[in-house]
Formats: structure tokens, sequence, C-alpha cells
């Protein structure tokens, strides 16, 4: 079994969603895992944001602008009338609600039910598209089996119960189509994987029904070797380690959702990334090898804090890094970076939610600074802390203000901590440092 996701570029439009018929309707069973189309979840964050903000009719006007844009969409789709016919009823039944909804009070609840309608819209739609030309399609709903448990983590045993049930149940079926991104809470309750989410929902589903392989299909030829929105000239990396991949989406590549190979890494379950409009291309292979030589890939993630906690004696006083951590256990923040002199330890976080506390706290023993709008700039490949050519990226210290550095935590990353305005400029200087002026 193959389970292929399709991204929201993929979906966006009709010319991309034939595309997507063609890439499915080749081979044998498989699931496919649908985005919103492009631009709908962002619709719909600012629909809610506009409920939150106290404005029911400019809210309204929101949701009936979005509406006519999918009435437009499913004339365009499909032709079969009796098709057409009930995926307009479908469309109308969902603005129905998101039109009551623009009443209601704010709160989370109404905010995941919301944004939940970008899947339900583009897999009813899709689904009914490859009816329409007898492919043997059925639409899996995500709240019948994509469920997280207390500690907000999907409930595996929960999905893989639920799923193969489904699954079984439909011997038929030779493309199952459920939407990404969406799912139930504990209690039962509509929720999501966060933004970028359904990248996730694929690797869930892939490792719950042992999959061959997850692809991941986007608007791009693949895993580039540095951020394609802020750097010319990067390419596509043809292979990368389930470790490799794994930091550079959590340091932000925002090609993967940063727990996209966590399902799968156990399982040893291949995740290929493809791209839609060129299927050609041979995208980037994500598996358990790793190989290659020297820094294969940049990443920067930004909204990082960082924390200087100094104390007049720090290593010489048994037991203050002990204190120092207890404290950011205690509020569940987690640390990314830290590098320590004798006498401060330097930390960064990327949740703030808690970290007025956190100061309070480390001020009863320490003298605390902390710095806001901090970038972590992550660089990664196999072996690298001790390849011949890694030095080349020291270079950017004569250019921008390196304020940590994390060298040696592993083998395989180099992080820097810097000032988000300066990100730019050092995503483009590395780029041409470590992959460029060793082409002359
Ligand atoms: P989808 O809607 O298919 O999930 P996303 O927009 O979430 O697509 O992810 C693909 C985009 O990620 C690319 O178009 C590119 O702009 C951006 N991106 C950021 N970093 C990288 C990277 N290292 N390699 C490829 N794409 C990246
Ligand atoms: N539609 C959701 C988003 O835009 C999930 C996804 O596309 O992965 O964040
Ligand atoms: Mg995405």
């Amino acid at each position: 079994m193959l389970v292929l996701k399709f991204g929201g570029t993929s979906v966006g439009s009709v010319k991309n969603m034939t595309n997507v018929k063609n890439i499915i309707s080749e081979g044998g069973r498989k699931i496919v895992v649908l985005s919103a189309m492009s631009g709908t979840t962002n619709a719909l964050v600012e629909i809610s944001n506009t409920i939150k903000d106290g404005k029911p009719e400019a809210a309204l006007q929101q949701v009936e602008a979005l509406h006519a844009k999918y009435i437009e969409v499913v004339n365009e789709l499909l032709t079969n009338e009796e098709y057409v016919a009930e995926t307009l009823q479908y469309v109308e039944r969902v603005f129905n609600e998101l039109k009551q909804i623009t009443a209601q009070p704010h709160s989370t609840l109404l905010y995941n039910i919301i944004v939940s309608k970008g899947e339900l819209l583009s897999t009813f739609m899709f689904s009914r598209f490859l009816q329409q030309d007898g492919i043997k399609a059925s639409l899996v709903s995500a709240f019948d089996f994509m469920r997280t448990d207390r500690n907000s983590e999907p409930d595996a045993f929960y999905i893989k119960q639920n799923l193969n049930r489904i699954l079984d149940a439909n011997n038929d079926t030779q493309i199952f189509v459920t939407q990404g991104f969406i799912c139930l809470d504990a209690d039962g309750k509509t929720s999501n994987l966060e933004r970028g989410g359904s990248d996730y929902t694929a690797s869930i589903i892939g490792a719950a029904v042992e999959a061959e392989e997850v692809q991941i299909w986007t608007d791009i030829d693949g895993f580039h070797n540095n951020d394609p929105r802020y750097v010319h000239n990067t390419d596509a990396i043809s292979h990368l380690s389930f470790d490799e991949a794994a930091e550079l989406a959590y340091f932000g590549a925002k090609i993967l959702h940063p727990q996209t190979v966590m399902p799968v890494r156990d399982l040893q379950i291949p995740v290929r990334i493809k791209n839609t409009m060129e299927p050609q291309a041979f995208g980037t292979l994500i598996d358990d090898k790793a190989e290659g030589e020297g820094i294969k890939a940049i990443a920067a993630i930004d909204g990082i804090t960082a924390i200087k906690i100094k104390s007049a004696r720090m290593l010489q006083a048994h037991g203050f890094l002990k204190k120092v951590f207890e404290i950011f256990e205690k509020y569940h923040t987690s640390i990314d970076m830290i590098t320590t002199s004798e006498i401060a330890v330097s930390l960064t976080i990327d949740d703030n939610t808690f970290l007025n506390d956190i100061i309070a706290e480390l001020e009863e023993f320490s003298k605390v600074s902390v710095d806001t709008h901090r970038t972590i700039v992550c660089l990664v490949g196999n072996n690298i802390v001790y390849h011949p050519d890694t030095h080349k990226l020291f270079q950017i210290l004569q250019d921008v203000n390196i304020r940590m550095i994390s060298y040696g935590g592993s083998n395989n990353n180099i992080s820097l901590l810097i000032n988000t305005s300066d990100k730019v400029e050092t995503l483009q200087k590395l780029h041409r440092y470590i992959f460029e002026m060793s082409l002359v």
C-alpha cells in the first residue's frame, strides 16, 4: 500500500487536480491524503480572526466570497450533472454552517471547526472527480480514525484499529481519499495537527497501514539544500536520512511538517518528496541510510528566545544546571540550544507561554537576561563535525553577529543563533560559502 499526500498547490486548481488524478490512477491500492486548496486555510484563519475581532458582518462577507469561489471550482471540475448537484449541495451545507458560526462567540473549538472545512471541501470534490471518471474511489472521513490522546499525540492504537477496519470493509476500493490536517482530540472534539499538518497525517497513516512508502507531493522538486524563499540557486537533494530530514523540518524547512518523520522512522518506511507539476523529477528519498559527505542543507527557524542565566560561580557550584533545567521541566518548555561558560549558561526556547514564570524562578538564584526575535540557523549533513570543508561556514562570523553556536552536540548538526533581521543575509552568505565557493 502506498500513501500519497498532495499539498495545497497540488489541489489548488482544476489543472493541478487533473495532474493529481493522472499520478494516482496508475498502480495498486492507495490512500490519498489531501490538503485544502491553496489559500483556503489562510482564508478560514482570517474568518476566524474577524469573528475574534467582534466583526460578524465582515466575517459573513468573507464566508460568502469563499463560497462563490468554491461554486466556480465545482462547476469547472465536474461535468456529470448528478455529481455537480451533489457536490454543490455539500458545498452549500459547509458554507451554511460557516455562516451560522460567524454569529457565535470565538473560541479555540470554533477556530478548529472553521479551519477543518478546507480539507473537507477539497476531499469531497476530488473524490467525486475521480468517481466521475469511473475510478473506484472512496471518501474516508479523517474524523472516523484520526485522533489524538490526552498528550495531544496521535493515538496510534486507535488510528490503526479504526483505519484498518475501514480499509477491510471496502475491499472494492482502489483509491481511498481522506483529509490531511484534521482530527478529533481525546474528547472527540474537532481538532487538527497544526498548520502544515497534512504531511504528518500522511506519515501517521503510513505507519498505521505499514505502507511501502509515504509520498509527499508538493510544488517543488524535492527537499532543497537551502530555503528557496530566501536564496536563489538552491538545489534539490536526492537523498536524506530520517535524522537529517527530521532535524531540518524541526528547524524550519517548511517543506515538511516538523513531526512528519517521527511515525515512520522506527518502522523504516521511506518518505519520498515529489513535485506534482513535474512528476518525472526524482525528488528526495528519505530513509534510514546516512550517506553523502559534508554539509547537505541549511534551514532556519524564527520566533526563538535566548535566555542568559548568570551566576557568580556556576561550574564549581554543583547543582546549578540541575536547578536551571528543573525550572524548564516544571513548565514543560523544551530547550533547543545551549552553551555554557564558567559563570553563565545561555539557552534558547521556542515557546514563550511560561516565559515570565520561568524568569521569575531563575531570578531567585541568578541574573537573567532575555532576547526575543532570534533565529536558529541549522546546518545538517552526515558527520559534518569532522568534514574538512565544514570550516567554510565560519566565514559567516565576519558578516553577521552570531549570538550562540552549537557544534558537536551531534555529528550531523551545527546550529547558529542570530538576530532574525540577519536571517536572509546569513542564509544567502552561508549558501555561497558552503555550496558555491566549492564549485569554483
Ligand atoms: P504544500 O502545500 O505542498 O504542503 P508547502 O508550502 O507547505 O507545500 O511546502 C513547500 C514549500 O516549502 C516550497 O514551495 C518552498 O517554498 C518551501 N520550502 C522551505 N524550505 C524548503 C526546502 N529546504 N526545500 C524545499 N522547499 C522548501
Ligand atoms: N491546510 C492546512 C494548512 O494550510 C494543512 C496543510 O496544508 O498541510 O496549514
Ligand atoms: Mg505543507
